[in-house]
């Protein structure tokens, strides 16, 4: 385990840190380029972050199963100073919360749109990056095939 200074001392992006083992299942599936949330087994619902029990029902039982990546932004902030010295040539730089298809919000940057560009709803999809220290993240970027609609009120259905 690495004290916060010898986080902050290292040249490479910090990879992310895993406090159980579905955190670490979570990042494994990343690690094959694969995103992947919990479903319950009972109900069926879709959650994230990871954990035991199914909220909509309490159930124990789940299984993984694999996002289409497509998702809309929830939320968004802009970083204009770097929280770790291996960002600093990045800012500034956005990271939203994104809302998946499925229904799970999750947190993550967003590459291939200016700050400024970024609206509520705007549609993106999913890629992998791989950091300087080999870890593979989730990143959204613009999706390319659904823009227009994203601004769009909801039709009211
Ligand atoms: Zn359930």
């Amino acid at each position: 385990m690495s004290t916060f200074q010898e986080i902050m001392a290292q040249k490479e992006k910090p990879a992310p840190l895993s406090s159980n083992n579905l955190d670490e299942q979570f990042w494994a599936h990343c690690a094959q380029e694969r995103l992947c949330f919990q479903r319950c087994n009972s109900c069926d619902t879709w959650r994230h972050l990871p954990r035991h029990m199914c909220a909509a029902c309490g159930s124990a039982q789940w299984r993984w199963e694999k996002s289409c990546g497509k998702g809309a932004i929830h939320s968004w902030t802009v970083a204009h100073l770097p929280t770790h010295p291996a960002f600093a040539g990045d800012v500034p730089y956005a990271v939203a919360i994104i809302e998946l298809q499925e229904g799970v919000r999750m947190v993550a940057r967003l590459s291939g749109i200016k700050p400024a560009d970024i609206v509520l709803d705007y549609e993106v999809e999913l890629y992998f990056e791989k950091t300087t220290g080999g870890a593979l993240l989730p990143f959204f970027r613009p999706r390319t095939e659904a823009q227009g609609s994203a601004v769009s009120p909801q039709s009211g259905s």
